[in-house]
């Protein structure tokens, strides 16, 4: 391996260090932000990020309010749920976690969502927001892997950006970012024709497909900066029937001879998502308060 590996998951624990520190500053002007979290079902997965985004909310010193609705909830009631969130003073910030049961449309409940406690960023308000560079709130997974990139990249003005993917989520806020900071930017997705070679023109390249491995060394620019955003479960080649392991959506191995930097799956942009909305809720805070 020659590339530089980009340590998401220390880089997320020294931005929750900081976020504490100024929630500290904060709770001696009588200021303790809080962060709702609302689950719809029963799903596991989301049952475990919720679980996770409560427990580091309270360990950066904020108030957490969990909300778990059973999975027959219908959008009228969870939509009466998040008009009291927006008007609870001690709420500074709103996440429901996706997916929604069928019977709710997701839209209807962002746009629902105060935009100034809007974390995730997902509101047309934050997203125009983004698009225009005005100051916003900033979907937390492209927030945190440009940070990531920056911690390697400083400058990428005039460079060669790809985003493979062009998800509400990852992919258009993570292109506005780059396109922010004055790269030429590519959106690729599956309509894309010859991926490889798009691909190779990039000095930074940004994955999030959610399909396991699928840039190979080949399409990486000699010396980029490789960001890895998927998150794939893959049968194991070791162990038995059933377990599974974690890959991104780069073949991390062959990837790691070519690229200048590059982050592992797990351990690189999965641990900044919940930093970020830390940060984000903090940033929420102060600004309803005109800190
Ligand atoms: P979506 O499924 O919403 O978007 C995937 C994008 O990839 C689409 O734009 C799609 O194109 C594109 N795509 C699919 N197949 C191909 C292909 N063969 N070639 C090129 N592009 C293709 O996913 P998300 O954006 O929500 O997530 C992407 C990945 O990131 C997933 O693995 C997810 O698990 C992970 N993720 C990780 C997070 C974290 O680190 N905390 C948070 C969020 C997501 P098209 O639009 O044409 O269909």
């Amino acid at each position: 391996m020659t590339a530089t590996l980009i340590d998401g998951k220390a880089f997320a624990a020294g931005l929750r260090a900081r976020v504490a520190e100024e929630v500290r500053a904060l709770a001696a002007r009588g200021v303790v932000p809080g962060l709702a979290v609302v689950l719809v079902g029963e799903d596991p997965a989301s049952a475990v990020y919720v679980r996770n985004k409560a427990a580091q909310t309270v360990e950066a010193g904020m108030r957490s309010f969990q909300h778990r609705l059973p999975a027959s909830t219908g959008q009228a009631e969870l939509l009466a749920l998040v008009a009291t969130l927006n008007a609870d003073p001690a709420v500074d910030g709103i996440l429901v976690q996706l997916p929604l049961p069928a019977q709710i449309d997701p839209q209807a409940v962002i746009e629902a969502i105060a935009p100034e406690k809007d974390v995730d960023g997902f509101h047309p308000m934050n997203v125009g927001r983004l698009a225009t560079g005005m100051a916003g709130l900033v979907p937390c997974t492209p927030l945190g892997a440009s940070m990531l990139i920056d911690s390697v990249r400083p400058d990428v003005a005039g460079l060669e950006a790809v985003v493979i993917g062009r998800s509400s989520i990852v992919g258009k806020p993570m292109a506005q970012l780059l396109l922010q900071r004055s790269a030429t930017v590519t959106i690729a997705h599956s309509r894309t024709r010859d991926l490889a070679a798009v691909c190779r023109r990039a000095d930074v390249l940004v994955a999030a497909v959610g399909r396991p491995e699928m840039v190979r060394g080949d399409w990486i620019k000699p010396g980029a900066v490789v960001i890895d955003v998927g998150i794939n479960r893959v049968p194991s080649p070791e162990g038995g029937e059933g377990r599974t392991r974690l890959v991104g959506d780069v073949a991390f191995a062959e990837a790691a001879a070519v690229a200048g930097a590059i982050t592992p799956v797990p351990g690189g942009v999965g641990p900044m998502t919940i930093a970020c909305l830390l940060a984000n809720t903090l940033q929420a805070a102060k600004a309803r308060r005109g800190i």
